[in-house]
């Protein structure tokens, strides 16, 4: 492995933010693929919401019955997703949704009536990035769509890099607005395990292909995407630990996963 240093032309940087949990009900849904669906939630709790961190996470609880009182919707099961996009002064936050079958999240998504009240916890802090890196690699499943276009909205026009999304097939590709410079592209995992056909694509990336300059990376997926997204990053790409993102963003199997942080 080559020594790396701290990258010069962007920073990452850890900012706390007061916990706060708040009440909102589902105001509008829409499918953007089959197994993508869009939320809005509205509500005056949601008036003064922030996310400062393009990967920042919130955890959104879903009761099944209306909950009686803040305390009941608190004890509600609760998942981990990423604040899209929102408006402080009229209380709405946009969230997205990968739809996959089973999971108490999953099927909120898919089917809670207009109406439905879910609870929202957080950011408890941020990892803000701040500078201009030369080269970006985004990479991810579905469930780092919403952090990928959050990087994305953070580039510049002349921004160089590329974003690579693993989606089961072509019916279930997602479009991620990205500068002229960044070229996204999608593999499909088919019938195959989730994240393996990801892997296969960051496996096949050489020391040769790293861009020039400062690279920012994020790579986040079923929880096997951290090996692969370390071994090209850190070993063969010689990144700096502290200059990019590789999360399991879930586990097989698992309910409920826990990503470390
Ligand atoms: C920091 C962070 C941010 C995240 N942001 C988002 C986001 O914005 N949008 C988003 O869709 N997800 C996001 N996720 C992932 C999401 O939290 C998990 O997928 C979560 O487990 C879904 O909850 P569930 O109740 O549907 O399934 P669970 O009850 O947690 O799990 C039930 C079963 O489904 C499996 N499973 C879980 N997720 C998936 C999946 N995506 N595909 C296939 N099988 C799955 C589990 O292994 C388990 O076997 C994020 C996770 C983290 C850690």
């Amino acid at each position: 492995m080559i020594a790396s240093t701290s990258p010069a032309s962007f920073r990452l940087e850890r900012q706390p933010l007061d916990l706060r949990f708040r009440m909102a009900r589902l105001a509008e849904r829409q499918w953007l693929t089959p197994h993508y669906v869009r939320l809005r939630l509205v509500g005056e709790d949601l008036i003064g919401f922030s996310s400062l961190g393009s990967d920042d996470h919130i955890r959104v609880f879903f009761p099944a019955a209306p909950p009686a009182s803040v305390e009941q919707l608190r004890s509600a099961p609760s998942r981990e997703y990423t604040p899209l996009d929102w408006d402080a002064e009229a209380g709405r936050l946009d969230l997205e949704f990968a739809i996959h079958g089973d999971g108490v999240a999953s099927q909120w998504a898919a089917t809670a009536e207009l109406g439905a009240v879910a609870g929202v916890g957080g950011p408890r802090g941020s990892l803000v990035l701040s500078g201009r890196p030369d080269s970006w690699l985004l990479a991810g499943d579905e469930t780092a769509v919403p952090a990928m276009r959050r990087y994305a909205a953070l580039m510049d026009a002349d921004a160089q890099g590329r974003i690579i999304v693993e989606v089961a097939d072509v019916a279930h590709e997602l479009s991620i607005a990205a500068p002229s410079g960044v070229a996204v592209s999608f593999v499909h995992r088919g019938a195959d395990r989730a994240g393996a056909a990801l892997a296969q694509t960051l496996d096949a990336l050489t020391a040769a292909d790293r861009p020039a300059g400062d690279v920012f990376a994020f790579v986040a997926a079923e929880q096997a995407i951290v090996k692969p997204a370390r071994a090209l990053l850190q070993e063969r790409w010689a990144l700096p630990a502290d200059g990019f993102v590789a999360k399991g963003y879930w586990k097989r199997g698992e309910t409920e996963y826990h990503a470390p942080h």
